[in-house]
């Protein structure tokens, strides 16, 4: 027997008859003897349309007021999904985040879980019944309810898993594990037996949504095994033979448990990157700090930055990227940031990261250069250039970006050797 928390996202409970197709899944491991929990998102486009609805009742919104209209998907959800268990014989209860409690700190819309306590769901599991949570949202001590960012629910899942000690988290999707790429966009794309937590960690934070990069952190320190799955596979079409969890899917683990390592694993895309220079700004101690402070204190997130040698120690350029969203803002920020001295500030939106990923990198040198090879043979200029130990990534004009997505999987041998 073990412990299992079951996650499904939104394509997984887009409709009843879909919640009674996870329902399945979840009753298939109660009759093999297992305990456990579920968690839910909402419905699949739910929370675009409650976000709409909050932006068309201000676009100045109270945060707080925010997060108790968006967390109501997943309030549907888990109750659904508790009728449908327990119209198919499992015993079933939903919990809301704060009947849980789920506790966050209180950054409304992105808020950080800081403890799950296990009494309730730990009960409600040794005597046999499912208890079914809602994803994405928790509890401030404050007692209002906060939601923990877009994609959230796979993180409340891990946290679930963490609580309650699980053997394993299953994260149901609409993909039958983590690919080499967004399938999506890359239909060679390869699924991975298995990722280490680094890797899928990069792959998170530069556009594989797939997982929320937060999860994978939470995964990764809580040492929670995390499973990545689909749930439109037959529910009960038997264990795949040497199967440590039955079907097909993607073992998220430590780096040791992985025999054959890639130098790439994963190529990344992410969209709507907008690009921010400042020219002839002052080349001495405090600069950056001048620059990057008040984008901070306006909770702007920075991601690429570079800075070029100034030819004579006077003067420098910085150019760094934003959300395409946070774009007119930082603009404006800069504009009027005080002890900010420069020539002039120009920027544009609508560039594209793309990233290569993979542990390998670290034994293997001349990756960054051959990935820029590869994207100057299609005639796709780089504007920005970022490298860490397992990933380089680039900033490239959104119109080629899933030309080059394709041109680098091909190119480090990612592609499905059926496809070809
Ligand atoms: P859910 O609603 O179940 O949380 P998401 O839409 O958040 O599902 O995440 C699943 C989607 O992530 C897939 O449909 C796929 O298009 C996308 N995706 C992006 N990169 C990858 C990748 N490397 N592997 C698998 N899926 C990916
Ligand atoms: N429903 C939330 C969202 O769409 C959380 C999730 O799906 O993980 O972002
Ligand atoms: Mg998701």
């Amino acid at each position: 027997m073990a412990r299992i928390v079951m996650k499904f996202g939104g394509t997984s409970v887009a409709n009843v008859e879909r919640i009674r197709q996870a329902a399945r899944h979840v009753k298939r491991e109660v009759e093999a003897g297992h305990e456990v929990a579920v968690v839910v998102s909402a419905m699949a486009g739910k929370t675009n349309e409650l976000v709409g609805w909050c932006t068309e009742a201000s676009p100045m919104h109270d945060a707080r007021e925010y997060d108790a209209v968006v967390a109501s998907g997943e309030q549907v959800t888990a109750g659904l999904m508790a009728i449908v268990l327990s119209d198919m014989g499992v015993q079933s209860r939903s919990y809301a985040g704060w009947q849980v409690p789920i506790r966050t700190d209180d950054s409304h819309g992105s808020a950080r879980i800081t403890d799950v306590d296990p009494k309730n769901l730990d009960e409600r599991m040794s005597s046999g019944w499912v208890p079914v949570v809602t994803g994405f949202q928790g509890i401030s001590d404050k007692n209002r309810i906060t939601t923990l960012g877009r994609g959230g629910s796979d993180t409340s899942a891990v946290a679930v898993a963490a609580a309650v000690k699980a053997d394993r988290c299953d994260i149901y999707t609409d993909v039958d594990g983590v690919y080499t790429t967004d399938p999506r966009i890359a239909p060679r794309a390869k699924r991975l037996e298995r990722v280490s937590f680094e890797e899928m960690l990069e792959m998170a934070s530069l556009g594989a949504k797939v997982l929320q990069t937060r999860s994978v952190e939470l995964a990764m320190a809580q040492g929670v095994r995390l499973v990545v799955r689909s749930s439109f596979e037959d529910p009960n079409a038997g264990d795949a033979p040497g199967s440590e969890w039955g079907q097909t899917g993607t073992l998220v683990c430590d780096e040791e448990e992985i025999m054959e390592k890639q130098i790439v694993s994963g190529v990344t895309l992410a969209r709507a990157e907008a690009k921010i220079t400042l020219r002839k700004v002052k080349d001495k101690p405090g600069v950056a700090a001048s620059v990057f402070g008040p984008l901070a204190d306006a909770r702007i997130v920075v991601d690429m930055i570079v800075q070029n040698i100034s030819d004579d120690g006077q003067i420098t350029d910085i150019t760094f990227t934003v959300p395409d969203s946070e774009f007119d803002k930082a603009m404006k920020v800069l504009k009027s940031a005080p002890d900010l001295e420069y020539e002039s500030i120009s920027g544009s939106k609508g560039g594209a990261k793309i990233s290569v990923i993979g542990v390998g990198m670290r034994s293997h040198a001349g990756v960054a250069a051959s990935m820029f090879r590869a994207l100057s043979d299609k005639g796709i200029n780089i504007q920005l250039i970022t490298t860490s130990e397992i990933k380089t990534s680039v900033l490239i004009d959104e119109e080629y970006a899933e030309l080059a997505v394709r041109a680098l999987h091909t190119y480090y041998g990612l592609d499905k050797a059926d496809a070809q």
